[in-house]
């Protein structure tokens, strides 16, 4: 866990390259990359126009195809997610976390990201299991934003929500308008509206032609906690969320797409994509990044509070090593160093 830090703390940027699937496997599409140690990455194809990018890129941990999920969330995704319980440890510090998946449509993201969301709020499970000297409630949401359209994968409906700057609620800054928050009975609860969440993305997927990849989901858990014991400050209450970002496909933050719908979905996707890497481009430089547009779109809207100031926020990001895929593994290793 993170020892301190505060509005300082770099943001943690990994990569993680999944095993070649078995379409990239039968027509032979060459492995391009190759992780030479725990945080760097080197591209090994010998294509002219190679000469024009960087051959070696460094973060602050690189995943090849033989690490497991676990690991990527102990070294890639762990000290950010539980840094919230620390800040409650000490009534201080951190209270917000935010965890992101980033690459193209098909690089893992998902894949991470469900693995990454189980092991932290089993760990998190535990912590309070272990501090029965506070009283803890939880809490939580999920939203998926597509086409800047927010919708509750809780409600079982497909209305779009609207989005409150909360006078009252300063802490918060934009709340969801209407949006489901479940108080997390034990484990199994759990564990049931997760499985409600993928459904629900499952069902706009095939109603709205794969819409996973068009769409950001936010899984949200607010921890809540009160001490015990009769002091001042041990019985003071702290809120705490973190967030688990599964993003659209980042392919869609370049793709030009031509007419009609399309290009309305396109545009929007930029959006949320584009600013959301501005944001995290103008946080990486800290002091020195000048404006942050966060209400420039509705996915840094609603993570404003999770990112930056008294948050921490971990990035992983995924890609294929397949040759066919060189040029979009290369704007992501271009997205994850303006992070670092
Ligand atoms: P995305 O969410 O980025 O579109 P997915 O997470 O759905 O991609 O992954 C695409 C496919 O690749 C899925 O079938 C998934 O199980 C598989 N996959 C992704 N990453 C890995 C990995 N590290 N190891 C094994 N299989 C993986
Ligand atoms: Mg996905």
């Amino acid at each position: 866990m993170t020892t301190g830090g505060g509005k300082g703390e770099k943001i943690l940027v990994s990569v993680r390259v999944r095993p070649r699937n078995d379409k990239e496997k039968t027509r032979n599409d060459i492995c391009d990359w190759e992780c030479v140690n725990n945080t760097t990455i080197i591209c090994n194809n010998n294509l002219p126009e190679r000469s024009l990018f960087p051959s070696t890129y460094t973060f602050d941990k690189v995943f090849g195809f033989d690490s497991p999920t676990k690991q990527v969330y102990e070294d890639g995704a762990k000290e950010v997610a539980l840094c919230v319980l620390e800040g409650i440890n000490c009534l201080t510090h951190f209270f917000a976390a935010s965890i992101f998946a980033y690459g193209q449509t098909s690089s893992g993201k998902t894949y991470t990201m469900s693995g990454i969301t189980e092991f932290a709020m089993n760990d998190i499970f535990c912590y309070i299991q272990k501090h029965k000297e506070r009283e803890f409630t939880l809490k939580f949401s999920a939203i998926e934003i597509y086409n800047e359209a927010v919708r509750d994968l809780l409600s079982g409906d497909n209305n779009q929500l609207r989005l409150l700057d909360d006078p009252e609620l300063h802490q918060r800054g934009t709340v969801v308008e209407k949006l489901i928050e479940e108080t997390l009975r034990d484990r199994t609860h759990l564990e049931e509206l997760l499985s409600i969440c993928e459904t629900q993305r499952k069902i706009g997927e095939t109603s709205l032609n794969e819409t996973s990849s068009r769409s950001h989901q936010i899984l949200r858990l607010t921890i809540e906690s009160t001490g015990r014991q009769f002091s001042l400050e041990s019985s003071r209450t702290l809120d705490a969320s973190v967030c688990f970002v599964d993003l659209a496909g980042s392919e869609r933050a370049s793709q030009t797409l031509s007419a009609g719908a399309r290009l309305k979905e396109g545009c929007h996707i930029n959006r949320s994509l584009l600013t959301l890497g501005t944001v995290i481009r103008k946080l990486s430089k800290g002091r020195n990044g000048g404006h942050i547009p966060y209400r420039d779109s509705k996915l840094t809207r609603i993570l404003q509070n999770s990112l930056g100031g008294n948050a921490r926020t971990a990035i992983i990001c995924t890609m294929s090593p397949a040759r066919s895929h060189v040029e979009q593994s290369r704007n992501t290793l271009l997205f994850a160093t303006c992070a670092k």
